[in-house]
């Protein structure tokens, strides 16, 4: 392999493509990997997914100032300098991988990344490539998330706990995604189940765009009770609080694996049930990648690219990019390592 310039401007910036890998402000060009809002920013002319394209739409208060082309999974586009082609990315509906394909190689950038599977999108599967984007949310190995239906059993038994109690039950999770994947692991405990309205109004979108859920009504609207209740956790305050009566709380979260996490949020229990992949997730994705560099992006980011490091894949940090490109200069993906090195012996 040559060289792959790769900034950080607002996001991912590969430079010789002209081309922004969600950038959070607007750019000249760029992919929304997917819609959750700190991906997503009026560029005037974008790529998505169709169903990202569906779900940003339905998310904005107004609508998109810019061109969002839809780009079905799998199928490429032509831009001058690359080919661009989504893969599934597992992390919520419509998400993507996104391979650029240049003169040079194969870039991947991962976007939100989640491995296993889940109820609502198709889990990633590592796409070959010379160069990795990694994600790192969850790039320390204090994060190895259990077996989901270990974590969903015991939420299930959560729930019946606190209903035998007289109290209703409240999953605290973000409407887009985790609401509907907690929906979808309720399905079969035959719970009556009552959704935020604006939880609702995404999974309404889910269903439009193909997904089944197991029965469930608006808050608010007169139905069946006791109910389990689903709402973001931005809503714990608002107008929709007062209508539960007596309530207890549970965040639904991969930070559940922080032990202070549950006085933190002051909430009644926690769950580790996650729309990212875990350390180990990562590192094997990285791994099976079999990139000739990684580079991590947000998160852990110098944790997780010490610990490639030591698993003997090439690995560094995009913060040393971010310098760089405050000085005009570039980070060329056959440069790495040296000082890098040093932080081996860190914790
Ligand atoms: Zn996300």
């Amino acid at each position: 392999m040559i060289s792959h310039p790769i900034l950080w401007e607002s996001g991912v910036y590969l430079p010789e493509q002209h081309l922004w890998l969600d950038p959070r402000q607007p750019r000249p060009r760029a992919v929304i990997s997917h819609a959750h809002s700190d991906h997503v920013a009026d560029h005037p002319l974008a790529y998505a997914t169709p169903a990202t394209r569906r779900l940003v739409t339905h998310r904005r208060r107004r609508p998109l100032v810019g061109t969002v082309e839809a780009v079905p999974y799998g199928e490429s586009i032509a831009l001058e300098r690359c080919d661009v082609t989504f893969y599934p990315a597992g992390h919520v509906l419509g998400s993507a991988q996104t391979l650029v394909d240049t003169d040079f190689g194969r870039i991947l950038y991962t976007g939100d990344l989640k491995t296993r599977a889940g109820f609502t999108s198709s889990p990633a599967q590592p796409v070959p490539a010379d160069v990795l984007v990694l994600e790192s949310t969850f790039g320390k190995p204090r994060y190895r998330f259990p077996d989901a239906a270990e974590v969903i059993a015991a939420m299930v038994s959560w729930c019946r706990s606190v209903l035998d109690g007289g109290a209703t039950p409240v999953l605290l999770g973000y409407s887009l995604g985790k609401g509907q994947e907690i929906l979808s692991a309720l399905a079969a405990a035959s719970l009556t189940i009552a959704l935020h309205p604006s939880s609702f109004g995404v999974t309404e979108v889910y269903r439009e765009l193909g997904c089944d859920f197991p029965p469930y009504q608006r808050l608010g609207e007169a139905g069946a009770r006791p109910a389990v209740v689903i709402m973001p956790p931005s809503a714990r305050r608002d107008r929709f609080a007062d209508q539960l009566g007596v309530f207890k709380t549970a965040a639904m979260t991969g930070w559940a694996m922080d032990a202070s996490l549950k006085d933190r949020l002051e909430v009644d229990a926690v769950f580790p049930l996650s729309d990212h992949a875990d350390f180990e997730e990562l590192c094997c994705y990285a791994e099976q990648v079999g990139a000739s560099m990684t580079y991590t992006v947000l998160g852990f980011d110098e944790e997780l690219a010490m610990h490639l490091r030591r698993r003997g894949l090439r690995g560094r940090t995009t913060r040393c990019a971010v310098r760089r490109s405050r000085d005009k200069e570039v980070t060329h993906g056959d440069q790495e390592e040296g000082h890098e090195e040093g932080q081996e012996g860190d914790p």
